[in-house]
Protein backbone atom coordinates (compact mmCIF):
# COMPACT_ATOMS: atom_id res chain seq x y z
CA UNK A 1 0.00 0.00 0.00
CA UNK A 2 1.57 3.25 -1.01
CA UNK A 3 1.16 6.36 1.47
CA UNK A 4 1.55 9.13 -1.18
CA UNK A 5 -0.14 10.29 -4.28
CA UNK A 6 2.79 12.58 -6.51
CA UNK A 7 5.54 11.48 -8.66
CA UNK A 8 8.34 13.74 -7.25
CA UNK A 9 7.68 11.51 -4.00
CA UNK A 10 7.68 7.95 -6.18
CA UNK A 11 10.90 9.19 -7.14
CA UNK A 12 12.23 8.98 -3.87
CA UNK A 13 10.28 6.65 -1.99
CA UNK A 14 9.48 4.17 -4.91
CA UNK A 15 9.48 0.35 -5.90
CA UNK A 16 12.08 -1.64 -3.68
CA UNK A 17 13.55 1.81 -1.85
CA UNK A 18 15.20 0.06 1.48
CA UNK A 19 17.05 -2.58 2.16
CA UNK A 20 14.90 -5.53 3.53
CA UNK A 21 17.80 -7.20 5.33
CA UNK A 22 19.12 -4.28 6.97
CA UNK A 23 17.06 -1.25 6.95
CA UNK A 24 19.22 0.73 4.98
CA UNK A 25 18.00 3.78 3.88
CA UNK A 26 19.68 3.17 0.18
CA UNK A 27 19.71 0.08 -1.29
CA UNK A 28 23.14 -1.43 -1.28
CA UNK A 29 25.17 -2.36 -4.07
CA UNK A 30 25.22 -6.47 -4.29
CA UNK A 31 28.49 -6.57 -6.14
CA UNK A 32 27.93 -10.65 -6.17
CA UNK A 33 27.36 -13.18 -9.34
CA UNK A 34 25.80 -15.67 -7.08
CA UNK A 35 24.00 -16.65 -3.90
CA UNK A 36 24.30 -19.44 -1.52
CA UNK A 37 21.88 -21.97 -1.52
CA UNK A 38 20.69 -23.65 1.42
CA UNK A 39 19.88 -27.04 -0.18
CA UNK A 40 19.82 -28.83 -4.00
CA UNK A 41 16.41 -28.64 -5.53
CA UNK A 42 14.98 -26.03 -2.90
CA UNK A 43 13.02 -22.82 -3.76
CA UNK A 44 15.63 -19.82 -4.14
CA UNK A 45 14.63 -16.17 -4.82
CA UNK A 46 18.41 -15.18 -5.82
CA UNK A 47 20.40 -17.70 -7.83
CA UNK A 48 22.46 -15.78 -10.32
CA UNK A 49 23.19 -12.19 -11.17
CA UNK A 50 22.15 -12.58 -14.97
CA UNK A 51 18.87 -13.82 -13.52
CA UNK A 52 17.92 -11.52 -10.88
CA UNK A 53 20.21 -8.78 -8.28
CA UNK A 54 18.29 -7.09 -5.43
CA UNK A 55 20.10 -3.56 -6.72
CA UNK A 56 19.32 -4.05 -10.12
CA UNK A 57 15.21 -5.65 -8.95
CA UNK A 58 15.27 -2.20 -6.56
CA UNK A 59 15.53 -0.58 -9.95
CA UNK A 60 13.78 -1.96 -11.88
CA UNK A 61 10.64 -2.01 -9.02
CA UNK A 62 11.41 1.68 -9.70
CA UNK A 63 11.19 2.28 -13.26
CA UNK A 64 7.91 0.29 -13.32
CA UNK A 65 6.18 2.15 -10.89
CA UNK A 66 7.18 5.29 -12.28
CA UNK A 67 6.20 4.53 -15.76
CA UNK A 68 2.68 3.51 -14.58
CA UNK A 69 3.70 0.07 -15.99
CA UNK A 70 3.52 -3.89 -15.02
CA UNK A 71 6.98 -4.29 -14.78
CA UNK A 72 10.59 -3.39 -15.12
CA UNK A 73 13.80 -3.98 -16.84
CA UNK A 74 17.32 -2.56 -16.45
CA UNK A 75 19.66 -2.97 -19.04
CA UNK A 76 23.26 -2.01 -19.86
CA UNK A 77 22.68 0.27 -22.40
CA UNK A 78 19.85 2.02 -23.99
CA UNK A 79 20.47 0.03 -26.96
CA UNK A 80 20.37 -3.66 -25.15
CA UNK A 81 17.07 -2.50 -23.71
CA UNK A 82 15.61 -1.50 -27.34
CA UNK A 83 17.80 -5.39 -28.20
CA UNK A 84 15.61 -6.74 -26.19
CA UNK A 85 12.04 -4.95 -26.97
CA UNK A 86 13.12 -5.79 -30.77
CA UNK A 87 14.03 -9.50 -29.46
CA UNK A 88 9.80 -9.92 -28.87
CA UNK A 89 9.40 -10.11 -32.80
CA UNK A 90 10.49 -13.21 -35.45
CA UNK A 91 10.86 -13.43 -39.30
CA UNK A 92 8.52 -12.12 -41.49
CA UNK A 93 7.52 -9.30 -38.60
CA UNK A 94 7.32 -6.05 -39.92
CA UNK A 95 8.28 -2.91 -37.46
CA UNK A 96 7.38 0.35 -38.53
CA UNK A 97 9.68 3.30 -36.95
CA UNK A 98 9.03 6.62 -37.17
CA UNK A 99 11.68 8.79 -39.50
CA UNK A 100 13.19 10.53 -36.54
CA UNK A 101 14.13 7.50 -34.47
CA UNK A 102 17.51 7.31 -32.58
CA UNK A 103 20.63 6.08 -34.84
CA UNK A 104 21.24 3.13 -32.92
CA UNK A 105 17.72 2.14 -33.58
CA UNK A 106 17.64 2.36 -36.61
CA UNK A 107 20.84 0.67 -37.34
CA UNK A 108 20.14 -1.89 -34.96
CA UNK A 109 17.45 -3.13 -37.27
CA UNK A 110 18.92 -2.24 -40.52
CA UNK A 111 21.99 -4.29 -40.09
CA UNK A 112 21.34 -6.36 -37.03
CA UNK A 113 17.90 -7.94 -37.01
CA UNK A 114 17.28 -7.72 -41.43
CA UNK A 115 19.83 -10.60 -40.69
CA UNK A 116 17.05 -12.29 -38.75
CA UNK A 117 14.15 -11.57 -41.16
CA UNK A 118 12.51 -9.16 -38.95
CA UNK A 119 11.86 -6.17 -41.23
CA UNK A 120 11.38 -2.36 -41.14
CA UNK A 121 9.71 0.45 -42.65
CA UNK A 122 10.01 4.28 -41.83
CA UNK A 123 6.61 6.30 -41.60
CA UNK A 124 5.52 9.87 -40.61
CA UNK A 125 4.23 9.20 -37.37
CA UNK A 126 3.18 12.80 -37.28
CA UNK A 127 0.50 11.86 -39.81
CA UNK A 128 -1.96 9.52 -38.84
CA UNK A 129 -3.01 8.43 -42.05
CA UNK A 130 0.38 8.35 -43.52
CA UNK A 131 0.82 5.72 -40.55
CA UNK A 132 -1.79 3.91 -40.52
CA UNK A 133 -1.91 3.44 -44.74
CA UNK A 134 1.52 1.88 -43.69
CA UNK A 135 0.00 -0.69 -41.53
CA UNK A 136 0.35 -4.31 -43.94
CA UNK A 137 -0.73 -7.48 -42.45
CA UNK A 138 2.69 -8.29 -41.77
CA UNK A 139 3.36 -5.29 -39.58
CA UNK A 140 3.48 -5.85 -35.50
CA UNK A 141 4.77 -3.19 -34.24
CA UNK A 142 5.39 0.26 -34.19
CA UNK A 143 8.38 2.72 -32.53
CA UNK A 144 8.20 6.11 -32.12
CA UNK A 145 9.86 8.68 -29.71
CA UNK A 146 8.67 11.98 -29.18
CA UNK A 147 9.80 15.07 -29.46
CA UNK A 148 12.76 13.33 -31.71
CA UNK A 149 16.08 14.06 -32.60
CA UNK A 150 17.01 16.76 -33.70
CA UNK A 151 13.96 19.01 -34.99
CA UNK A 152 12.15 17.88 -32.14
CA UNK A 153 9.32 16.34 -33.94
CA UNK A 154 6.03 15.72 -31.82
CA UNK A 155 4.23 12.47 -32.49
CA UNK A 156 0.81 12.28 -30.85
CA UNK A 157 1.17 9.53 -28.37
CA UNK A 158 -2.55 9.19 -28.08
CA UNK A 159 -3.49 8.82 -31.66
CA UNK A 160 -1.18 6.23 -32.47
CA UNK A 161 -1.61 4.12 -29.71
CA UNK A 162 -5.21 3.72 -30.53
CA UNK A 163 -4.41 3.13 -34.71
CA UNK A 164 -1.44 0.47 -33.38
CA UNK A 165 -4.53 -1.65 -31.32
CA UNK A 166 -6.58 -1.29 -33.95
CA UNK A 167 -4.36 -3.39 -36.16
CA UNK A 168 -3.09 -5.45 -32.96
CA UNK A 169 0.22 -3.73 -32.86
CA UNK A 170 2.54 -3.63 -29.99
CA UNK A 171 2.80 0.15 -29.28
CA UNK A 172 6.50 0.94 -28.49
CA UNK A 173 7.94 4.59 -27.27
CA UNK A 174 11.35 5.45 -26.53
CA UNK A 175 10.96 7.87 -23.68
CA UNK A 176 14.28 9.31 -23.49
CA UNK A 177 14.11 12.62 -24.07
CA UNK A 178 11.19 13.34 -21.57
CA UNK A 179 11.47 11.14 -18.60
CA UNK A 180 8.01 9.35 -16.63
CA UNK A 181 8.23 12.83 -14.89
CA UNK A 182 7.16 14.62 -17.50
CA UNK A 183 5.20 12.49 -19.91
CA UNK A 184 4.04 8.68 -19.48
CA UNK A 185 2.98 6.89 -22.72
CA UNK A 186 1.65 3.55 -20.95
CA UNK A 187 -1.32 6.68 -19.73
CA UNK A 188 -1.48 7.34 -23.69
CA UNK A 189 -2.23 3.38 -24.10
CA UNK A 190 1.30 2.45 -25.45
CA UNK A 191 2.49 -1.32 -24.53
CA UNK A 192 6.03 -0.92 -23.67
CA UNK A 193 8.15 2.06 -22.92
CA UNK A 194 12.27 1.91 -23.52
CA UNK A 195 15.06 4.72 -22.03
CA UNK A 196 18.20 5.13 -22.45
CA UNK A 197 18.99 6.17 -18.97
CA UNK A 198 22.44 7.42 -19.65
CA UNK A 199 20.44 10.30 -20.46
CA UNK A 200 18.28 12.03 -17.93
CA UNK A 201 17.40 9.14 -15.62
CA UNK A 202 21.61 8.94 -14.73
CA UNK A 203 21.33 12.49 -15.07
CA UNK A 204 24.94 12.83 -14.20
CA UNK A 205 27.06 11.58 -17.50
CA UNK A 206 28.24 9.02 -15.65
CA UNK A 207 26.84 5.66 -16.82
CA UNK A 208 25.67 4.31 -19.53
CA UNK A 209 22.45 2.06 -19.52
CA UNK A 210 18.89 1.00 -20.43
CA UNK A 211 15.39 0.76 -18.96
CA UNK A 212 12.12 -1.41 -20.22
CA UNK A 213 8.62 -0.76 -18.82
CA UNK A 214 5.86 -3.48 -20.13
CA UNK A 215 2.11 -2.83 -19.54
CA UNK A 216 1.19 -6.32 -19.93
CA UNK A 217 1.94 -9.12 -18.09
CA UNK A 218 2.21 -11.73 -21.51
CA UNK A 219 4.95 -8.79 -22.23
CA UNK A 220 6.61 -9.19 -18.37
CA UNK A 221 7.17 -12.52 -19.11
CA UNK A 222 8.68 -12.68 -22.22
CA UNK A 223 11.16 -9.82 -21.87
CA UNK A 224 12.23 -11.02 -18.16
CA UNK A 225 12.63 -14.35 -20.40
CA UNK A 226 14.59 -12.27 -22.83
CA UNK A 227 16.64 -10.46 -20.60
CA UNK A 228 17.68 -13.39 -18.67
CA UNK A 229 18.50 -15.52 -22.12
CA UNK A 230 19.76 -12.81 -24.29
CA UNK A 231 21.98 -10.91 -20.65
CA UNK A 232 22.31 -7.69 -21.20
CA UNK A 233 21.81 -6.78 -18.13
CA UNK A 234 22.88 -4.19 -15.76
CA UNK A 235 25.26 -4.46 -13.31
CA UNK A 236 24.46 -3.75 -9.78
CA UNK A 237 27.04 -0.61 -9.45
CA UNK A 238 25.42 1.01 -12.46
CA UNK A 239 21.72 -0.13 -11.14
CA UNK A 240 22.66 1.83 -8.00
CA UNK A 241 23.58 4.99 -10.00
CA UNK A 242 20.67 5.04 -12.00
CA UNK A 243 18.71 4.81 -8.84
CA UNK A 244 20.88 7.31 -7.19
CA UNK A 245 20.12 9.35 -10.06
CA UNK A 246 16.36 9.23 -10.37
CA UNK A 247 15.77 10.41 -6.77
CA UNK A 248 16.78 14.52 -8.08
CA UNK A 249 14.90 14.03 -11.31
CA UNK A 250 12.67 16.25 -10.60
CA UNK A 251 14.39 19.15 -9.40
CA UNK A 252 16.77 18.52 -12.13
CA UNK A 253 13.91 18.31 -14.78
CA UNK A 254 12.22 21.28 -13.55
CA UNK A 255 15.05 23.30 -13.79
CA UNK A 256 16.31 21.90 -17.19
CA UNK A 257 13.44 22.94 -18.22
CA UNK A 258 13.31 26.25 -16.85
CA UNK A 259 17.22 27.27 -18.67
CA UNK A 260 15.79 25.20 -21.62
CA UNK A 261 12.59 27.78 -22.09
CA UNK A 262 14.97 30.92 -20.93
CA UNK A 263 17.59 30.08 -23.69
CA UNK A 264 14.90 29.88 -26.14
CA UNK A 265 13.18 32.81 -25.85
CA UNK A 266 16.22 34.43 -26.17
CA UNK A 267 17.26 32.57 -29.24
CA UNK A 268 14.06 32.97 -31.08
CA UNK A 269 14.33 37.17 -30.35
CA UNK A 270 17.83 37.07 -31.77
CA UNK A 271 18.01 37.73 -35.43
CA UNK A 272 20.91 35.68 -36.46
CA UNK A 273 19.16 32.74 -35.82
CA UNK A 274 17.00 31.40 -38.50
CA UNK A 275 14.85 28.75 -36.80
CA UNK A 276 14.27 27.57 -32.94
CA UNK A 277 13.05 24.06 -32.37
CA UNK A 278 11.43 23.60 -29.33
CA UNK A 279 8.75 22.15 -27.90
CA UNK A 280 7.59 25.02 -25.05
CA UNK A 281 6.96 27.39 -27.37
CA UNK A 282 3.53 28.35 -28.42
CA UNK A 283 5.16 29.14 -31.71
CA UNK A 284 6.51 25.60 -32.14
CA UNK A 285 4.69 23.18 -35.18
CA UNK A 286 3.71 20.14 -32.18
CA UNK A 287 3.42 22.64 -29.23
CA UNK A 288 -0.40 21.64 -28.96
CA UNK A 289 -0.32 18.01 -28.89
CA UNK A 290 3.04 18.36 -27.08
CA UNK A 291 1.14 20.41 -24.27
CA UNK A 292 -1.62 17.57 -23.91
CA UNK A 293 1.12 14.57 -23.16
CA UNK A 294 3.52 16.42 -21.71
CA UNK A 295 4.13 18.31 -18.78
CA UNK A 296 6.75 21.00 -20.25
CA UNK A 297 9.08 21.23 -23.06
CA UNK A 298 11.98 19.35 -21.89
CA UNK A 299 15.40 20.36 -22.83
CA UNK A 300 16.63 20.00 -25.88
CA UNK A 301 16.67 22.68 -28.15
CA UNK A 302 17.84 22.96 -31.23
CA UNK A 303 18.47 26.03 -33.48
CA UNK A 304 19.76 27.13 -37.21
CA UNK A 305 22.55 30.30 -37.55
CA UNK A 306 21.81 31.68 -40.42
CA UNK A 307 23.68 31.57 -43.08
CA UNK A 308 26.28 34.16 -42.46
CA UNK A 309 27.51 32.58 -39.96
CA UNK A 310 30.84 29.87 -39.68
CA UNK A 311 29.26 26.97 -37.79
CA UNK A 312 33.34 25.77 -37.00
CA UNK A 313 33.77 28.79 -35.28
CA UNK A 314 30.49 28.88 -33.32
CA UNK A 315 31.84 25.57 -31.99
CA UNK A 316 34.98 26.18 -31.54
CA UNK A 317 34.13 30.04 -29.53
CA UNK A 318 32.22 28.17 -27.18
CA UNK A 319 33.78 28.22 -23.52
CA UNK A 320 31.46 27.14 -21.07
CA UNK A 321 28.78 24.74 -22.72
CA UNK A 322 30.92 21.57 -23.88
CA UNK A 323 31.01 20.21 -27.73
CA UNK A 324 29.80 16.32 -26.92
CA UNK A 325 27.78 13.63 -28.05
CA UNK A 326 24.78 12.68 -25.75
CA UNK A 327 22.35 14.46 -23.43
CA UNK A 328 20.80 14.62 -20.43
CA UNK A 329 23.67 15.68 -17.89
CA UNK A 330 23.85 18.28 -15.65
CA UNK A 331 26.12 19.85 -17.76
CA UNK A 332 25.07 21.93 -21.11
CA UNK A 333 26.47 20.22 -24.01
CA UNK A 334 26.50 20.75 -27.85
CA UNK A 335 26.42 19.00 -31.42
CA UNK A 336 26.64 19.29 -34.58
CA UNK A 337 24.15 16.98 -35.86
CA UNK A 338 25.10 17.24 -39.98
CA UNK A 339 28.62 16.07 -39.19
CA UNK A 340 27.85 13.93 -35.83
CA UNK A 341 24.31 11.84 -35.12
CA UNK A 342 23.07 12.34 -38.56
CA UNK A 343 26.53 12.57 -40.69
CA UNK A 344 25.36 8.94 -42.28
CA UNK A 345 22.52 10.46 -44.09
CA UNK A 346 23.58 11.90 -47.20
CA UNK A 347 23.70 15.72 -47.52
CA UNK A 348 21.02 16.32 -50.00
CA UNK A 349 18.26 14.11 -48.28
CA UNK A 350 19.27 15.60 -44.74
CA UNK A 351 19.12 19.67 -45.92
CA UNK A 352 16.03 18.46 -46.96
CA UNK A 353 14.66 17.37 -43.40
CA UNK A 354 15.64 20.56 -41.95
CA UNK A 355 19.02 19.12 -40.57
CA UNK A 356 21.58 21.79 -42.29
CA UNK A 357 24.66 22.75 -41.80
CA UNK A 358 24.05 25.50 -39.39
CA UNK A 359 21.82 23.18 -37.10
CA UNK A 360 23.11 22.79 -33.44
CA UNK A 361 21.43 20.85 -30.81
CA UNK A 362 21.32 21.85 -27.29
CA UNK A 363 20.99 19.77 -24.10
CA UNK A 364 20.40 22.28 -21.48
CA UNK A 365 21.97 21.38 -18.36
CA UNK A 366 20.86 22.81 -15.03
CA UNK A 367 24.00 25.74 -15.17
CA UNK A 368 22.64 29.44 -14.05
CA UNK A 369 20.71 29.92 -17.52
CA UNK A 370 22.41 33.57 -18.13
CA UNK A 371 25.90 32.20 -18.14
CA UNK A 372 24.59 29.81 -20.64
CA UNK A 373 23.09 32.40 -22.83
CA UNK A 374 26.12 34.86 -22.38
CA UNK A 375 28.61 31.95 -24.05
CA UNK A 376 25.68 30.74 -26.73
CA UNK A 377 25.36 35.07 -26.98
CA UNK A 378 29.35 35.47 -27.52
CA UNK A 379 29.73 31.97 -29.65
CA UNK A 380 27.04 33.35 -32.28
CA UNK A 381 29.08 37.13 -32.47
CA UNK A 382 32.37 35.36 -32.97
CA UNK A 383 30.97 33.04 -35.77
CA UNK A 384 29.48 36.21 -37.89
CA UNK A 385 30.98 36.10 -41.32
C1 LIG B 1 21.10 7.67 -26.40
C2 LIG B 1 19.81 7.18 -26.90
C3 LIG B 1 19.58 5.82 -27.13
C4 LIG B 1 20.66 4.77 -26.96
O1 LIG B 1 21.02 4.63 -25.63
P1 LIG B 1 22.48 4.15 -25.15
O2 LIG B 1 22.37 4.21 -23.67
O3 LIG B 1 23.47 5.13 -25.73
O4 LIG B 1 22.70 2.78 -25.68
C5 LIG B 1 18.32 5.44 -27.55
N1 LIG B 1 17.34 6.33 -27.75
C6 LIG B 1 17.53 7.65 -27.55
C7 LIG B 1 16.42 8.60 -27.79
C8 LIG B 1 18.77 8.13 -27.13
O5 LIG B 1 18.95 9.44 -26.94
Amino acid sequence: MKHYSHIETSFIHGGISTDEHTGAVNVPIYQTSTYAQKNIGGEVKWEYSRTGNPTRAALESLIAELEGGDAGFAFGSGMAALTAVISLFKTGDKILISSNVYGGTYRVLDKIFSNFGITYEITDTTRESAFEKAITPDVKAVIIETPANPLLTVTDLEAIARIAHKHNLVAIADNTFMTPYLQRPLEFGFDIVVHSATKYLGGHSDVVAGLVVTSKPEHSKQIAFIQNATGGVAGPFDSFLMIRGIKTLAVRMDRHAQNAHDIAEYLQLNSDVKTVYYPGLTSFKGHDIHKKQAKNGGAMISFELTENHDIRKFFGSLKLITLAESLGGVESLVCHPASMTHASIPRDLRVKLGITDNLIRLSVGIENASDLISDIKQAIENSRI
